[in-house]
């Protein structure tokens, strides 16, 4: 999601790549200012930023590390606010959320995503609509609540935005819920008949937090509006949402700075997988090109049921993996989110994660093929793919609609994938793993 930001940081650090003068450094602060502003990060950040990293290196001595340290450090606090970082939970349950923001700035989604977030998490969470201004607001939340199997708290003859808000916290109390998060409604633009309607709310149910769901695609008006209603009902925390969209992404680094509030969480699509957390000394290393080990381990561990993980392990190392577990490996990967902004995690990958460009290995025609497939496959078939002789693979590929060679292809390509994963599998394999992933780690930073 950082792609863009990525690249220039790391060509104003090859600017001073080789040569450590103070030529070299002028040119490097050069580069990251205009890179900086055309990204629509706010001037007078960029310019504070590019001040004290031009005093710390010059006090260290000018030179490719020195740079690179302050750079970072000074990253790190810019995109650091007073408040607490990712999802904190009350010390007594249910931990009580309010989503404000702005008509069409992404809060029931963001609501939604964020109930994901934390019922992968094993969370139990319940959604209140207490958007009554939009006609069709509760019918989207039933919607999507039921999709992804969320509980959620609605009063279709309630006309009481405040008396939902109330019922919903009486039945999380009852229903031993962990969170309770509040989708409020939203207005174009930040009015009087709001603001009382959110205090209200907020007088009554005594948040835990209240997050302001901010559009990147606003740019700097985003930061406006999110200062606003920090002011007139006090936000503990922003979510930038769309920031997969023609955003330039500077927003994200300006603010925390600019609103003293921290940035939670950033929406990077429409799907409900496609929430990230936001944590600045990670985010960092990101911008940096070094990649995100934590938070790729984190969402893995996070979707990836261990049990099940197992039972894939010992049938892969047997070599028994079969299109059956193909199936349900595609669908947890689809819990993590997209290819792309899982390959923005792994060191140095996050120029090839530009190339992606949208990529969506899930809808690709490829995919679209291999599922095709293995749909036209008998139960048999799918559990023990030896079967697999000629006849059988001229039925199947009738069935499909794919010509025989297509068939053969992907058989093909499934009998690789399963021995790289037999390879990969033993103790010796996580070793080579684990030691592709260290050199990865040690060519992301240009040296
Ligand atoms: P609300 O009026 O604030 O509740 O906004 P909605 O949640 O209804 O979202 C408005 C539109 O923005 C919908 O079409 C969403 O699908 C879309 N949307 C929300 N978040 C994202 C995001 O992170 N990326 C993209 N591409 N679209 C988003
Ligand atoms: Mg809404």
């Amino acid at each position: 999601m950082f792609e863009v930001l990525t690249d220039s940081f790391k060509s104003a650090i090859n600017k001073i790549r080789f040569a450590d003068d103070e030529k070299s450094l002028k040119k490097a602060l050069d580069t990251l200012k205009r890179a900086l502003l055309k990204a629509d990060v706010h001037h007078k950040v960029v310019k504070d930023l590019l001040k004290v990293v031009e005093i710390e290196t010059k006090a260290k001595g000018v030179g490719q590390l020195n740079f690179l340290k302050a750079l970072k450090e000074n990253l790190e606090k810019i995109l650091t606010a007073p408040g607490k970082q990712g999802f904190v939970f009350a010390s007594t349950p249910p931990t009580k959320v309010l989503m404000t923001g702005l008509q069409g700035s992404g809060k029931t989604t963001t609501t939604v995503k964020l109930a994901n977030y934390l019922k992968l998490r094993n969370k139990k969470v319940l959604i209140a609509a207490c958007d009554l201004q939009r006609l069709a607001a509760v019918e989207q939340l039933k919607q999507m609540c039921e999709q992804n199997e969320i509980d959620l708290y609605f009063d279709e003859e309630q006309k009481e935005p405040l008396k939902i808000a109330k019922d919903a916290l009486k039945k999380a109390k009852d229903g031993l819920y962990d969170v309770l998060l509040v989708d409020t409604a939203g207005r174009l633009a930040i009015d009087e008949e709001l603001m009382q309607e959110l205090k209200g709310i907020k007088d009554a149910l005594e948040p835990d937090e209240i997050f302001y769901v901010a559009d990147s695609l606003s740019g700097q008006d985003a930061v406006r509006s999110a200062n606003s209603f920090k002011e007139k009902i006090g936000i503990t925390g922003v979510i930038l949402s769309k920031y997969d969209g023609d955003s330039k992404g500077g927003v994200a680094l300006g603010i925390a700075k600019q609103v003293e509030v921290p940035l939670r969480f950033i929406g990077t699509g429409e799907k409900v997988a496609d929430l990230e957390l936001f944590v600045p000394d990670r985010i960092v290393n990101r911008l940096m090109g070094e990649g995100d080990l934590e938070t790729l381990a984190e969402k893995t561990a996070a979707v990836i049921d261990e049990k099940k993980a197992k039972a894939i392990t010992k049938k892969i190392k047997k070599g028994e993996f079969n299109f059956n577990d193909f199936l349900e490996q595609m669908e947890q990967m689809k819990k993590l989110g997209s290819m792309k902004s899982l390959i923005g995690m792994i060191p140095g990958m996050s120029g090839m994660a530009n190339q992606l460009k949208d990529a969506d290995l899930e809808n690709s025609e490829e995919m679209k093929k291999i599922k095709a497939m293995i749909s036209s496959m008998t139960k048999k078939e799918r559990e023990m793919p030896s079967l697999l002789n000629n006849t059988r693979k001229r039925r199947i590929a009738a069935g499909a609609g794919l010509s025989q060679n297509e068939v053969n292809r992907f058989l093909k390509q499934f009998k690789n994938a399963s021995k790289m994963a037999k390879k990969f599998s033993g103790k010796k394999g996580m070793q080579d793993l684990q030691n592709m992933l260290a050199q990865a780690k040690q060519g992301g930073i240009p040296r």
